[in-house]
């Protein structure tokens, strides 16, 4: 795990300071999205009784309460409706800038608040395409049978269409 502009912290895993969630099946019951993401695919939960579709994936439906939930695959396009762009005073950890975040109207299924990559300062517009992008992230030390494995992790962001 390294902390961008923290050497002494290299090295080292500091909990406290990680922006990504533990993804492992020992302690995440929505494993299966980022397991899914390792593959490409952006998926979610859907309520197989009530039909609702929920998003970040849910291990209860929030319509009915019913934990009978199945994965499905999700749009990984979607519009820009709106964005920002950070150019000075990118936060620890969120590398160089710009931070492009934007609204983005997921084909109907849901507007969304992401944070998007691989996107030069002044190169988003409204109306723009972007779609999912899934990066490595720092993998997290885990206790195993016989030592300290470290577990592999990803996350998501979008990026230009291009
Ligand atoms: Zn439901």
């Amino acid at each position: 795990m390294t902390t961008p502009g923290i050497s002494v912290l290299d090295g080292k895993y500091m909990v406290t300071m990680d922006l990504f969630p533990q993804q492992s099946k020992e302690f995440n019951q929505v494993y299966a999205f980022y397991e899914n993401l390792k593959q490409g695919r952006f998926t979610t939960t859907k309520c197989a009784d009530c039909g609702a579709e929920s998003f970040p994936p849910r291990v209860m439906c929030p319509e009915c309460f019913s934990t009978n939930m199945q994965w499905i695959d999700w749009p990984n396009e979607g519009t820009v409706i709106e964005f920002t762009e950070e150019v000075v005073g990118v936060p620890l950890g969120f590398g160089k800038a710009p931070l492009v975040h934007a609204l983005v109207d997921l084909q109907g299924k849901k507007t969304m608040f992401v944070r998007v990559i691989n996107c030069a300062e002044g190169q988003l517009k409204v109306g723009d395409k972007v779609r999912v992008a899934v990066f490595d992230v720092d993998p997290v030390p885990q206790e195993v049978k016989g030592g300290i494995q470290e577990i592999p992790r990803v996350f998501y962001a979008f990026e230009p269409v291009t």
